[in-house]
């Protein structure tokens, strides 16, 4: 994968949304089309042999490959979102992130035990947004749960991945110390 390039279209945005937080803004790499195939094309090669049925997108960066990538994989698409927004029944996890607190919501009908499930965000930081969908998506007791991020800060003492543990396999494509 070409890192060098998607590192130099990534954009850092200091003290947003808080003083302190060096923001990783992906929209630059999203306006890119060649960083839009360079992240799909090594996610589809890194997971199309998984048999993943539903990509599960965390709202709202999570939503933009997510759907690529459930378009590549032949996979259906589900999204997590903020309080209030999806129109169906739902549950939700009450989680915390590296700035503040926050709820995310999935539709109770989104998922069922034949599922192999890819969950997509742009970032991992504390893994506080990726554990609460991890454990909405467990509820539904599927056959197994993957974790995608573009980004994985390990900065600031930041550890994401042992947050999560055992409860998903995760692979990021960019790890920031
Ligand atoms: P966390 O739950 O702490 O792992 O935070 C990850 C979520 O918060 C992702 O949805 C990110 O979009 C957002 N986020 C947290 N920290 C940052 C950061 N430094 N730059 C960009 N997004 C961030």
């Amino acid at each position: 994968m070409n890192q060098e390039l998607l590192l130099a279209n990534l954009r850092n945005i200091p003290d947003f949304p808080i003083p302190g937080i060096q923001f990783k803004d992906v929209s630059t790499l999203f306006k890119n089309p060649a960083c839009i195939k360079e992240m799909a094309d090594e996610m589809e090669e890194y997971y199309k042999s998984k048999g993943i049925t539903k990509v599960v997108g965390i709202e709202s960066r999570g939503f933009v490959m997510g759907a690529i990538l459930a378009d590549r994989l032949d996979a259906g698409f589900v999204m997590c979102r903020k309080p209030g927004k999806l129109p169906g029944e739902t549950k939700q996890q009450a989680y915390g992130k590296e700035y503040g607190k926050d709820i995310i919501e999935i539709h109770t009908d989104a998922l069922d035990e034949n599922d192999v499930v890819l969950i997509q965000d742009d970032l991992l930081a504390t893994g506080g947004s990726a554990k609460a969908a991890i454990d909405l998506v467990k509820a539904f007791n599927v056959k197994k749960i993957y974790c995608n991020f573009i980004i994985e800060l390990r900065c600031e003492g930041l550890k994401g991945r042992e947050f999560i543990g055992d409860a998903a396999e995760i692979y990021s494509l960019l790890t920031i110390d």
